[in-house]
C-alpha cells in the first residue's frame, strides 16, 4: 500500500499522484467511519471528508440507541455518553403528558444522549487503527467509471488530488452528490425533508427523561424534543416540514422555547435537514454502496438515524470488502448489501414511513386524545390490537391503514 504522503514525497515537484486503494469512503459521519472501520482489517481504505474537524459542527440531538454498541461490537467509550436516559416523555398540544418506561424505551431506541462532536471523532480514531487512511478538508469534487475502477476527483486547501478505486462508499449525507455522479438519483424530495433547528442551552434542570412535544402549532408535521445532557445543559429543538409550515423551523423553535419559559442561555445553534423519505429504491451499483443519510436511511418518524447509519455502513464495509477479495465489483454481487440492511431495518423504515404519513393528518385533538387513551389504558398495557381500536372509533380511515402496515 502507498499511502498519499508517500507518493507525494516520490514525486518530482509538481507531480500529481494517483492514490490507487481498493475503497473509498466519502464522508466521516456514522455511516462512512463505521464502514472504514469494518472494512479496513483485510482492505486498503481511504476516506474523504470535507470538513476540518470530524463531527463539527454537530447537526443533531444526539440521541441513540442503548443496544446499538453491542449489536455492532463496538466498545463505547464512555467520554462519547453525556447522559443514559432511562425513559421518553410525549407531550400532547394541551400538555397532557405520557411516560414511556421500560421496554417502551428501549423499543423508541433512545438510551444515550451522545456528545456527537467526541463519538464522531472517536469512530473515525477506532477505524484509523484498523489502518484506514483518513484525509481532512478534502471535499470530493467528481468521479468517472474507468475500466473497472473509479477515479475520484478531490480538493484539499488549495491542492488538486486523485484517487483510484475498486469501490466507492457514498456516506456523504443528506446533500450526497456521489450516487447522482454514478447515476442514481439520491435527490431529497422537499416533501420529504424535514427541516431542523436546535439549540444548545444551559439551565434545562431535567430528569435523564427525552421529551417529545408535538402538534401542529408546536411544530408542523413534526415534534420539538428537550434532549438532556450532561448537569443543565440540553439539546433544545424543533423539526418541522417546510412544505406544511407556514414559517421556518427558527420561527417555531423560538415560539417553543418562550412557550416553555426557557430562560437558560444559548450555547450553540444547530441546523440541518433530515431525508424522511424512506430509503432510496437502490441503494448499490457497480463499484458503488450508499449509506446512512445519503441513501435516506434516516427513520420518517423519529428522524433519527445515527443507528441506521451505523449499521448499513458496517454492511457497507462487509460487502465492499468480501467484492475486493473476489475481485466481483458488478452490482449483482453488491446487491448483498441491499439484502443485509433490508433485513435487519427494512421493516422498521417501511412501517415508520406509513405511520408519518398517518401522523402528518392527525389534528391537536387527536394528539389530546391519543395521550389520554395511552395513560388510561396503561402505556405498557397497550398492543398493536389497541391500537386499530382506539383508531377506528376515532378516525376509521386512518384504522384501516393502521391495520394495514401493522399487519403487513
Ligand atoms: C437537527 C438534527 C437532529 C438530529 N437528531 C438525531 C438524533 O437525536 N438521533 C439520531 O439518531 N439522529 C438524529 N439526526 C440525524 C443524524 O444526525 C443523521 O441521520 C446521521 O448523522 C447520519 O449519519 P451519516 O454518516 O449518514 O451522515 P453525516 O453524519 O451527515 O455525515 C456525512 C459526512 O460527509 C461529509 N461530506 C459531505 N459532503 C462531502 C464531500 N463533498 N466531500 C467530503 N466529505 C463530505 C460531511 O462533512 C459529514 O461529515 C438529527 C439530524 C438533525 C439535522
Amino acid at each position: 500500500m502507498h499511502r498519499l504522503q508517500d507518493l507525494r514525497q516520490s514525486l518530482p515537484h509538481g507531480g500529481d499522484p494517483v492514490r490507487e486503494c481498493d475503497i473509498l469512503v466519502v464522508g466521516a459521519g456514522p455511516a462512512g467511519s463505521m464502514a472504514a472501520f469494518t472494512a479496513a482489517p483485510h482492505c486498503d481504505v481511504v476516506v474523504l471528508e470535507k470538513r476540518a474537524h470530524i463531527g463539527v459542527p454537530k447537526q443533531c440531538a444526539e440521541g441513540t440507541s442503548e443496544g446499538l454498541f453491542e449489536k455492532l461490537n463496538i466498545p463505547l467509550n464512555p467520554t462519547w455518553i453525556s447522559r443514559k436516559i432511562e425513559f421518553a416523555r410525549l407531550i400532547s398540544p394541551s400538555r397532557i403528558t405520557v411516560d414511556l418506561k421500560d421496554e417502551r424505551v428501549k423499543q423508541l431506541k433512545f438510551g444515550y444522549v451522545l456528545e456527537r462532536k467526541k463519538f464522531d471523532k472517536g469512530l473515525a480514531e477506532l477505524a484509523a487503527r484498523k489502518g484506514a487512511e483518513f484525509h481532512l478538508r478534502t471535499q470530493y469534487q467528481g468521479l468517472k467509471r474507468e475500466d473497472n475502477h473509479v477515479v475520484v476527483k478531490a480538493r484539499q486547501f488549495n491542492e488538486d488530488l486523485t484517487f483510484k478505486a475498486k469501490i466507492v462508499i457514498a456516506a456523504d449525507g443528506l446533500m450526497s452528490r456521489v450516487a447522482k455522479d454514478l447515476g442514481i438519483d439520491s435527490t431529497t424530495n422537499l416533501r420529504h425533508l424535514e427541516s431542523c433547528c436546535q439549540y444548545e442551552m444551559t439551565g434545562i434542570d431535567r430528569e435523564s427523561c427525552i421529551e417529545l412535544y408535538f402538534g401542529n402549532e408546536i411544530a408542523p408535521k413534526g415534534y420539538a424534543w428537550i434532549f438532556p445532557k450532561e448537569g443543565d445543559v440540553a439539546n433544545v429543538g424543533i423539526g418541522i416540514l417546510p412544505t406544511r409550515a407556514e414559517y421556518p423551523a427558527k420561527y417555531y423553535l423560538d415560539k417553543f422555547v418562550n412557550w416553555l419559559g426557557l430562560s437558560g442561555e444559548i450555547v450553540e445553534v444547530n441546523a440541518g435537514g433530515v431525508p424522511v423519505s424512506g430509503p432510496l429504491d437502490q441503494t448499490y451499483d457497480d463499484n458503488l454502496l450508499i449509506a446512512g443519510d445519503a441513501a435516506h436511511m434516516a427513520n420518517p418518524i423519529s428522524g433519527g438515524g445515527i443507528h441506521t447509519a451505523m449499521l448499513s455502513g458496517k454492511y457497507a464495509g462487509d460487502t465492499a470488502r468480501k467484492a475486493v477479495e473476489t475481485q466481483s465489483l458488478d452490482k449483482k454481487t453488491l446487491s448483498e448489501y441491499e439484502t443485509l440492511w433490508k433485513a435487519d431495518f427494512g421493516r422498521e423504515l417501511d412501517m415508520s414511513l406509513k405511520g408519518r404519513f398517518i401522523l402528518e393528518e392527525f389534528t391537536d385533538e387527536d394528539f389530546d386524545a391519543t395521550a389520554q387513551w395511552m395513560n388510561e389504558k396503561g402505556v405498557g398495557q397497550l398492543g398493536a390490537v389497541d391500537l386499530v381500536k382506539f383508531a377506528l372509533k376515532r378516525h376509521p380511515t386512518f384504522a384501516v391503514k393502521f391495520a394495514s402496515f401493522l399487519t403487513s
